[in-house]
């Protein structure tokens, strides 16, 4: 994996850090706050926030945050109406994608947190780039302010984020903590914590650090089969983090963070939506605080499945209702632009993948 150079991650830094890196720098911290609003309320690039700093300052102080904002190469808009996918070119060339959603009266972003992605699901056009790198706290908040932008006519808030785009928050944790940070403190985009989603494939010790963070965000875990050996077929990473202890570490999330955790599945015909698959994930979940988000698979080249169908989708809430485990069954959105989940691949196969003596740059 290639990680980007960057000098300072100005977008990227919780509040305390920025006016720690001021003092160290020799600026008085008093500065941290117009600075502060500069990039996050304002959504400036580090080079023009900078501005708001005294001449003295800002002449040595730039050169050291050069990062641009990501520049967006295209802007796609689903035929609903509410879908936009946002197509946006990282500083060292790499590509990610965003996507924003209207739906119910309700904002809501999709972030993506790594381009490319090392996990590997079988039916996820992400996982078939592989990884190239961790996305920077600054390039997973800019994404947030790419949508607020974008809503601006509308005069619509944004409201929500999912971490569900490309890649696994979880093996990024560091960065993503940050950017949580930044997108809920209350002098910028003030998003509540429990409006903010992370999805994971299942990664147990990043499940374990959420759970011991003094406001976690919402979890959600990519669960798609309740018995370890189907999964680990669809989910390469489940090998290494097996079910019980995935289980064990959702429990341990409920407990610690007194929060439900919800669970993606997604319909695969005659594979996961059975009657017998819905009884054994009803006995997975007995006792957790938990909502299953249903979802039909989404179509992705390279994976041959197809989509659950709608009559098999409801007997499978049917028998978790039974078992008083609440459940969602998702629409299809987004799908002419391929913007669902695990349709992202950000214009096609990655290098990373292409090339094996890749070194970072497009
Ligand atoms: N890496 C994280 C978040 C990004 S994937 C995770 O795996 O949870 C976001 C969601 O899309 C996950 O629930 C994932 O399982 C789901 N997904 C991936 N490919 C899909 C597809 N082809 N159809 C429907 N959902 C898919
Ligand atoms: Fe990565 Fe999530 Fe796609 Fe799996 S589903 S390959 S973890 S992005």
């Amino acid at each position: 994996m290639t990680t980007q150079k960057h000098a300072v991650d100005l977008p990227g830094m919780p509040r305390a850090a920025l006016a720690a890196w001021l003092r160290e720098n020799g600026v008085p911290e008093s500065h941290a706050r117009g600075l502060w609003r500069s990039l996050h309320v304002l959504g400036e690039t580090p080079a023009r926030a900078l501005e708001c700093l005294p001449e003295k300052h800002r002449g040595r102080l730039a050169p050291l945050c050069e990062t641009p904002r990501p520049e967006i190469l295209r802007e796609s808009a689903g035929g609903d109406g509410l879908t936009r996918k946002f197509l946006l070119r990282l500083a060292d060339g790499a590509r990610i994608e965003t996507v924003l959603m209207r739906y119910d009266g309700r904002a809501t972003a999709c972030l993506s947190t790594q381009a490319g992605c090392a996990m590997g699901c079988v039916f996820c056009a992400t996982g078939r780039l592989g990884l190239r790198r961790n996305l920077t706290a600054g390039e997973i908040v800019a994404q947030a302010l790419v949508a607020r932008e974008a809503l601006g006519g509308a005069g619509e808030r944004l409201r929500n984020v999912v971490l569900m785009g490309m890649g696994e928050p979880l093996a990024n944790y560091d960065n993503v903590r940050d950017a949580v940070e930044i997108l809920c403190d209350s002098g910028g985009l003030a998003l509540r914590r429990a409006r903010v989603s992370l999805s994971t494939v299942g990664i147990v010790p990043g499940i374990l650090r959420m759970a011991a963070e003094p406001r976690p965000v919402s979890l959600a875990v990519s669960l798609h089969a309740a018995s370890q050996e189907e999964r680990a077929a669809l989910i390469p990473a489940a090998r290494r983090w097996p079910l019980d202890s995935l289980l064990q570490a959702c429990r341990e999330y409920s407990r610690a963070a007194r929060r439900k955790v919800f669970f993606e599945w997604t319909l695969i015909h005659g594979r996961n939506d059975t009657p017998d698959s819905a009884r054994t994930l009803a006995a997975l979940l007995r006792g957790l605080d938990a909502h299953v988000n249903l979802i039909p698979l989404n179509p992705v080249a390279g994976f041959g499945g197809r989509p659950g169908g709608s009559e098999a989708a409801r007997q499978f809430q049917e028998i978790l209702r039974r078992a008083a485990i609440p459940s969602t069954l998702r629409q299809y959105r987004g799908l002419d632009i391929a913007a669902g989940c695990g349709q992202l691949a950000a214009g096609g196969v990655h290098p990373a993948r292409r090339e094996p003596g890749f070194t970072g740059a497009d």
